[in-house]
């Protein structure tokens, strides 16, 4: 520790005085009042204008706990790097939350939630620090830095701003006060305590308790440009004054776990549990090896795809919940849970590395989802995303509501046989679309028999029930001395330009008369 500064030489360092003592904080920001074992979380993203999917799964992981536990899930917008634009940023991370379904509580008792709003706060309890000593301002310009790291390479030293190199950390106030009059802006830094050669053990939830060199470093609080903290110094004030009972990040965090465990003992702050989660990674294609997905490379890194392509979101967060729980999958088939939200997760199993996003095992989820929907919301479903995402061709084939229902409806009145052929929104259109004239592809190479298909078009009556209709073809079959199914698939093949379909009968009703007898003559020509 150092001398601490004055009240005035705080003001003045910080550009005016602190807004509150750190009791009046603690006072402002009373513990919550929740259940016990009920976890406080927060999604804390920086605005880049980009969700990723690593990005989801902490916030899936963070919603779930608090929600499971009756506690509290919060969305902070980590917004302290102003040189980037905010406003269009954070309504994608806002949309994305509500399409996928995460609901955060940001009760405005914990507030602001955007950190660029949250400067009085931090201000305050850097002036705490400043006025003990255990931070101090700085003057290094950059080009002093870089002289700094560049002696310190040649000369086989760790680099960076710590004891002997840290030029300004023991500044006498006059010192500090000649280089505010010249109008130089200071950082502020922590002045470490801590020595690399002593070890600090640090928590993390999964991995148990972790051995670090303490940090020596006298990291950055507050920028000198605009007076906003570094990740390190907000992380530690808003964690703390929100009452944040566990950290969910990404595993890059892990080696800033002795210095955040610094920050928080020196403010004798009890720290949050942390739990630091795997990156998520796929099969590279050409490589074979796993990676990262990669925003450049894989278009499935952006949650937006997702969306876009029309995977339903519930089946995303049932496949990301899988990864974060594996014991989930074996659950629902069991038929204990119906979805990732009521099942009780652990979070000491959350994995630790290798987390693997694979496209084929996300289809295997989605079709276990749009499996379990009613028709009705099917409907609603795939009209919702064709009328937003969809081509003009899907806006075609949903603008009927009333057919579209026939046509998703086929098969899907059993619950004890659920199909399990619809994979997205789009696709289910697709894989539909021989049931519009338009986009109805007859089949070429198929040899039709005319004979078939003349003699079923003459007893062909719309309205028949099923079983008069059955009895139809086999009357076709027995005349022309052919099997049933071979008159069936004539009229498959004619129908719908494909050998594999759905119930015949349920594609005849649902297509009706007029359509059904001429795509025969078209078949017979
Ligand atoms: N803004 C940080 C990030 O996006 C947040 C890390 C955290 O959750 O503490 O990585």
């Amino acid at each position: 520790m150092r001398n601490g500064l004055s009240k005035d030489l705080i003001a003045r360092v910080l550009g005016g005085a602190p807004k509150y003592t750190l009791d009046e904080l603690e006072a402002k920001f009373p513990p919550r009042n929740l259940g016990e074992g009920a976890l406080v979380t927060r999604f804390a993203p920086s605005p880049t204008g980009y969700m990723h999917i690593g990005g989801l799964y902490g916030a899936l992981i963070d919603c779930k706990l608090a929600q499971q536990s009756g506690g509290v899930f919060m969305l902070r917008i980590e917004d302290t790097d102003t040189k980037r634009e905010v406003a269009d940023a954070v309504k994608i991370i806002e949309e994305s939350m509500n399409k996928f379904g995460l609901t955060y509580d940001n009760n405005t008792v914990y507030g602001p939630y955007y950190q660029s709003q949250r400067k009085d706060i931090y201000h305050s309890v850097v002036a705490d620090l400043l006025a003990s000593g255990r931070a101090y301002p700085c003057f290094l310009s950059a080009d002093d830095m870089e002289k700094i790291r560049e002696n310190q390479k040649s000369a086989g030293f760790a680099t960076g701003i710590y004891g002997e190199f840290a030029r300004d950390r023991d500044l006498t106030e006059g010192e500090i006060i000649a280089y505010l009059d010249k109008g130089l802006v200071p950082s502020i830094r922590l002045y470490s305590m801590g020595n690399p050669e002593q070890r600090i053990f640090c928590k993390d939830a999964v991995r148990g308790s972790i051995g670090f060199p303490e940090n020596n470093e006298d990291i950055v609080l507050i920028k000198s440009n605009d007076g906003l903290p570094t990740y390190h110094f907000a992380h530690l004030c808003d964690d703390h004054f929100m009452r944040t009972t566990h950290v969910i990040r990404g595993e890059e965090w892990l080696p800033s776990l002795p210095l955040h465990a610094q920050l928080f003992r020196m403010m004798g702050w009890n720290a949050p549990l942390y739990i630091h989660t795997s990156t998520i990674d796929k099969i590279d294609e050409e490589t074979g090896k796993q990676r990262k997905l990669s925003k450049r490379k894989d278009p499935e890194a952006n949650v937006a795809f997702f969306i876009e392509a029309g995977w339903p979101v519930e089946s995303v967060i049932e496949y990301l919940g899988n990864i974060a729980a594996s014991g989930y999958e074996e659950a629902k088939m069991k038929g204990q849970v119906k979805s990732f939200w009521d099942y009780e997760m652990r979070p000491k199993k959350i994995p630790m590395s290798g987390a693997l996003f694979d496209m084929k095992k996300l289809e295997w989820w989605a079709k276990e989802f749009i499996g379990s929907l009613p028709v009705p919301e099917l409907v609603n479903r795939v009209v919702a995303w064709a009328n937003e995402y969809g081509t003009d061709v899907n806006k075609m084939q949903v603008a009927d509501v009333k057919y579209l229902t026939g046509v998703l409806g086929i098969e899907r009145d059993n619950p004890k046989r659920v199909r399990k052929d619809f994979i997205t929104w789009s696709q289910t259109l697709e894989n539909v679309a021989f049931f519009w004239d338009e986009l109805f592809v007859p089949n070429a190479e198929y040899e039709f028999n005319n004979d078939a298909l003349s003699a079923f078009l003459e007893t062909y009556n719309p309205a028949d029930d099923k079983d008069t209709w059955w009895a139809k073809i086999v009357a076709v079959a027995e005349s022309l001395g052919i099997k049933n199914g071979d008159v069936a698939m004539n009229l498959r093949v004619a129908l719908s330009g494909r050998t594999n379909t759905p119930d015949l009968y349920s594609i005849m009703s649902v297509m009706g008369g007029e359509r059904v007898i001429n795509r025969i003559k078209g078949a017979i020509k």
